[in-house]
């Protein structure tokens, strides 16, 4: 069904976009023009959908998820509380993708399995960044623009190119982190401190 603006509780809703009559949308979420969110979708509150922004089957997405203009977020993510993803950002859900099977018949629903992806707390994609089926990405990572994310990101982890290798580190401001001492991470912006463990894993100190 077309859903025209102001029919759920706070939720702002372009009259053409296409949001399905099951999918949950929080209070103060705005979809934009010709965005589409499919059934069974549960997107949080005060989100923001830019123009034809896609949002699969099932999906889950938190509250205050800033998706710019024609990302295609497919069946099988799941996006914590305040991710940005940036403009024409792509989650892919088929680690095998075909079109048919060997015998050429097309291949149906059965035929395949669906991947997941994980998109933890305070993380940033960057544009046209593309994330592979069965990817973690961890709280606060930033992902460069045109990144192919093929493996985990870890919390605080900065990752560039393709495949995305991990670069550096960045803070909650997403700047890049530099090391102070052995084990110590700061942020020349705001001064913020964290500890670097043997493992490699980046935590607020
Ligand atoms: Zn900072």
């Amino acid at each position: 069904m077309w859903v025209t603006h102001m029919t759920r509780d706070r939720v702002y809703v372009h009259p053409t976009a296409f949001v399905a009559e099951d999918a949950v949308l929080g209070p103060g979420t705005k979809v934009w023009h010709a965005a589409q969110v499919r059934e069974g979708a549960r997107i949080g509150a005060e989100c923001i959908l830019g123009k034809g922004v896609y949002v699969g089957e099932g999906v889950t997405i938190g509250d205050r998820v800033k998706i710019q203009n024609g990302a295609s977020i497919f069946s099988g993510a799941f996006i914590e509380d305040g991710v940005f993803v940036g403009p024409h950002v792509i989650f892919t859900n088929d680690r095998f993708p075909r079109a048919i099977n060997a015998d050429g018949s097309l291949k149906s629903e059965d035929d395949w399995q669906l991947g997941k992806i994980l998109v933890r707390h305070g993380a940033s994609l960057g544009a046209g960044s593309v994330l592979i089926a069965g990817v973690t990405v961890g709280r606060w990572a930033l992902v460069a623009a045109g990144a192919v994310v093929v493996r985990a990101v870890p919390d605080h982890g900065l990752v560039a190119g393709n495949p995305a290798r991990l670069v550096g580190s960045v803070c909650v401001c997403a700047r890049r982190l530099r090391e102070e001492r052995e084990g110590m991470l700061v942020c020349d912006h705001c001064g913020r401190k964290y500890r670097c463990d043997a493992d490699g894993s980046v935590a607020l100190a």
